[in-house]
Order: C-alpha cells, then structure tokens, then sequence
C-alpha cells in the first residue's frame, strides 16, 4: 500500500537528499509497523474498517451520514480526520452514528498513530461497522497505512473526469471507487462513461460504484456491498 519511494534525480550525489530520504523511509517503517498493530487490534474486536479517501468536497462526510441513517440497526464509528473543525464528526452524530474528531492541525492525511489514539477515544469492543474518514487530499494520504481492511475512495461529478488518470497512485491504493453526486452529473456535463473508463485504465479490480447520497440513486447497491464486507466478521 505504501508507494515505493523515488531519489530525487539531482543527476549527483548529494547528501543531504539522501538523509531526507532515510528519514521518510524512517517514517514510513514506523507507520507500518504501528498499521500492522492497529490491524491486529481491530481484528481483536472483531471490526473491519474502511479508509474513505478523496479530494475536498467529493461528498465522503454526506454519503457516510446517508449510510449510518439507512442502517441505523448497526452500531456504526467514525474516525474523521480534518485539519480543522469538529464540524464532520457533529454531522455523522447527527445521523446516528458515533464519531471522533481527528484535528490534524497544518498534517494533511492521517497516519497510524492518530487513528490508534482515535480508536482509544471511540472504544472499537462494540462497533459493527467502523469507518475513517481521512483528511481531504488525493496526495499523500496514499502513502499511509491506517490498519483498514479496505480502502475506498470518492470522486464526484463535480470534479475532472480525468481525476484518476491526474493522481493514480492514490487511485491504485484502492480496493473501491465511488462516482458520487451523480445526480449531478447532467447539470456538470459530467461524463460517467469516461469517469468508468479511466477508473478502469487506472485499476482494472477496483469495483466501481456510482452513487448520490442526496438523490438515493445507487444507494441500495451501495449499502449491500457494505453489508458484504463488515457483517461478515460479526456474523
Ligand atoms: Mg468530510
Ligand atoms: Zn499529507
């Protein structure tokens, strides 16, 4: 999951990039090693998590609120991560669900250690389905292995159609694809087609939904999978 990390092409030996570089790779050990125990941790409790990622705006917060109010019998946490705000995690209580507010300051993606101690604060022993909503950004959270057993990322129709073909290795990362705000999509000139096919050129296994939390329309495709994946370990 994390991408493999490039020396700068400085065309000459240089020190100083290099030490730059054993630090990340010094980070990037030290996240795996902590996502490999909140992992662990998880499976203990008996909960599979998903790590929703998209740019800002691509409707993460709304179709999670949608979700929790269309399954209200499931006991259904969020961990969101914004860098500013609790304004996310009083939305999805709003709708039902039990949330913690990750505020990451001036940090644009979460890292392990902030989902272990979010997951402190929630109490994961009794949740069936939990969620991490991370900071908005198709950058960096890629390279970041929170211990989720799926991740799914979000592009909506009022974005490029072009989104995973612009930032691929996020794309890649992920297991599934959400095409949200479809309804949208008209009144945008948002062409799903050509939405579909770049997601495929860019990830060939990904499984593609297309979706409006506001409209409702593949919704019921949506929540199904949904219930595929995190019932099945409670069951
Ligand atoms: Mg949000
Ligand atoms: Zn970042």
């Amino acid at each position: 999951m994390i991408p493999d990390v490039r020396l700068p092409d400085t065309g000459e030996d240089d020190d100083a990039s290099r030490r730059v570089l054993n630090v990340r790779l010094g980070l990037r050990k030290k996240n795996d090693e902590l996502a490999a125990t909140n992992r662990e941790r998880f499976r203990a409790a008996g909960v599979r998590v998903a790590n929703v990622v998209s740019a800002p705006g691509s409707g993460k917060t709304a179709l999670l609120e949608r979700t929790i109010f269309e399954r209200s019998g499931r006991r259904v946490g969020v961990l969101v991560g914004d860098l500013a705000t609790e304004n996310d995690a009083n939305r999805i209580r709003g709708a039902g669900g039990r949330a913690v507010q990750i505020v990451t300051g001036t940090v644009c993606h979460l890292d392990a250690a902030m989902v272990a101690r979010a997951a402190d604060d929630i109490g994961v022993d009794d949740l069936d389905w939990l969620f991490v909503e991370n900071v908005g950004n198709l950058v960096c959270p890629a390279g970041y292995d929170l211990g989720e057993d799926l991740r799914i990322v979000l592009f909506s129709a009022t974005e490029g159609e072009d989104k995973p073909l612009k930032y691929p290795t996020i794309f890649q990362s992920a297991q599934w694809a959400v095409l949200s705000k479809i309804d949208l999509a008209a009144a945008t000139g948002f062409d799903r087609n050509a939405a579909r096919e770049n997601l495929r050129r860019i990830s060939p296994r990904a499984r593609i939904f297309e979706l409006s939390a506001k409209s409702g329309e593949g919704m019921t495709e949506w929540l199904e999978a949904l219930e595929g994946f995190f019932d099945v370990q409670r069951q």
